[in-house]
């Protein structure tokens, strides 16, 4: 699903736990061996593990986007006090809510689909 973020477009895609954890590897130092999700910054992606419940995709979806959100910016946490956080929060509540409700249009778009 392709969604836009301040003029710049990004997509989520369902992989395997497999792929996710790979990549964090590769990027990592210390060794990952499970993950349900991952912000690529690089290609403007986000993973998620194809095979977890529904909710749960949900929560990595929401935690994803969060990174994305303050990624894209420019928030590093070890610069900015909490006070700067929570006054972006409401933008982040919107911009959150609203991918996930079209993620979840989607998703019931597939399901009256298969019926
Ligand atoms: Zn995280």
């Amino acid at each position: 699903m392709i969604f836009y973020i301040n003029k710049t477009e990004w997509q989520i895609l369902e992989v395997t736990e497999d792929e996710i954890v790979k990549l964090l590897q590769e990027k990592e130092e210390n060794k990952i061996i499970s993950a349900y999700g991952l912000c690529n910054y690089k290609s403007h992606e986000i993973w998620i593990d194809k095979a977890m419940c529904r909710e749960q995709k949900y929560q990595t979806i929401v935690h994803e986007l969060t990174h994305c959100y303050f990624w894209t910016y420019g928030v590093r946490f070890d610069e900015y006090p909490e006070e700067v956080v929570c006054d972006m929060e409401y933008g982040l509540l919107n911009f959150v809510g609203e991918i996930l409700d079209k993620w979840k249009e989607i998703e019931q778009l597939k399901e009256d689909e298969k019926q």
